[in-house]
């Protein structure tokens, strides 16, 4: 590690939960109860795989290496140009580029406390300085949230970057366009503002949260967003973003030639054009999201608000005995103790029986 660049040296490498590779072999896959890394239950578009199986003849040659197909699918979908997208191996490649990109040595990147992990990991693999803005106290209308006050006033001349993420992981949390649009007003020029759109088809319409229609009066405006969370293909790693020409340009010169691969690029494209999918997967997230939250309530729990397909669940002084216990069950959520949040777990919404089985489970834990 000593030879390692300074900003290395001091890194802890991002904690996807537990190995899950060993809990299958121990549970076998089918009594394995996953709920600890947001995945899409319902898993992606028919018309995604059947994608992928016309592109095996194709295995030997390299992928487009712009990603020209999916990016005009993109931009008719989002009702903007080619140039303004960006395509990444999962937008967490995205998250990492940006700071590469646009922060350095001495510069500054606001985020707020809870927010995304990849933002503070993105920030000092570039060398640059996080300033962490406190979350909205707990007794606030969207406790844990981002506080936009509280990190419009952070922003120095020093600030490259601000990341925020709508809705939030781990905390579900979310804030409105029109505050967000305020909030963008007040942000000098030279600060570029990444909005993390992980959770953004997941999100109820009326909670209008997705930043899009901003980003013609903002050049300083960038949108990610992903294919692993609502078209469930977390497995594929793609993700994308969109922004001014200008910016995509610029962020063009780092990215690796071939950084999606062809199957990938095949399967995304035919997830999008499959909406009908789409907004059933969604629906059916947003049905048992509400069911199981109100299940946890009624068990005494304290569960934040949630846009996404997971729940942030106050378990208390137990939080880490109810953890191991439901491991032994084979109910896998994620813990917390990373992120601070030692009375809490993050758990995915699954399908109806995977939170029947949690549910179970949780049960006999708490009994
Ligand atoms: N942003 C947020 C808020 C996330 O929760 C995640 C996945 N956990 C990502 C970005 C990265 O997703 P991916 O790299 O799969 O696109």
């Amino acid at each position: 590690a000593e030879r390692a660049q300074p900003a290395i040296r001091h890194l802890r490498a991002y904690d996807p939960g537990h190995d899950l590779v060993a809990l299958r072999q121990r549970f076998g896959e089918a009594a394995l109860v996953e709920l600890g890394s947001n995945e899409n239950p319902y898993g992606p578009s028919p018309a995604a795989r059947d994608a992928i199986v016309s592109e095996l003849s194709s295995l030997h040659r390299y992928p487009d290496p712009r990603g020209g197909a999916l990016k005009r699918a993109l931009a008719g979908r989002h009702g903007i140009g080619v140039d303004n997208i960006l395509l990444g191996n999962g937008s967490h490649e995205l998250l990492m580029q940006l700071a590469q990109v646009f922060a350095g040595p001495g510069d500054e990147v606001v985020f707020s406390q809870y927010g995304f992990a990849v933002f503070a990991i993105a920030t000092q693999a570039a060398g640059a300085t996080s300033r962490v803005v406190p979350a909205l106290p707990l007794d606030a209308g969207m406790p844990l949230g981002h506080d936009l006050d509280a990190i419009a006033q952070t922003i120095t001349p020093a600030t490259r970057l601000v990341y925020l993420a709508n809705p939030n992981n781990p905390t579900g949390t979310w804030f409105a366009r029109e505050r967000f649009a305020t909030f963008l007003q007040g942000v000098p020029a030279h600060v570029i503002v990444v909005m993390d759109e992980a959770y953004a088809e997941m999100a109820d319409t009326g909670a209008a949260t997705d930043a899009r229609p901003l980003l013609a009066r903002h050049p300083n405006l960038v949108i990610t967003r992903t294919f692993s969370k609502g078209y469930g293909l977390a497995g594929l790693r793609v993700g994308y973003l969109l922004a001014a020409p200008g910016l995509v340009a610029v962020m063009e010169r780092v990215r690796e030639s071939f950084n999606v691969s062809g199957p990938a690029l095949a399967a995304c494209e035919a997830a999008l054009a499959d909406e009908a999918h789409l907004q059933g997967t969604c629906a059916r997230n947003a049905e048992q999201r509400a069911q199981l939250a109100e299940a946890l309530a009624s068990r005494g729990l304290r569960v934040l608000p949630s846009q996404t397909n997971f729940l942030l669940v106050e378990f208390g002084d137990d939080t880490a005995r109810i953890e191991s216990a439901l491991l032994e069950r084979g109910v896998v959520l994620r813990p917390m103790r990373g992120y601070g949040l030692h009375r809490y777990s993050r758990i995915s919404v699954g399908n109806s029986e995977d939170n029947r089985r949690l549910l179970a489970a949780l049960d006999e834990v708490l009994a």
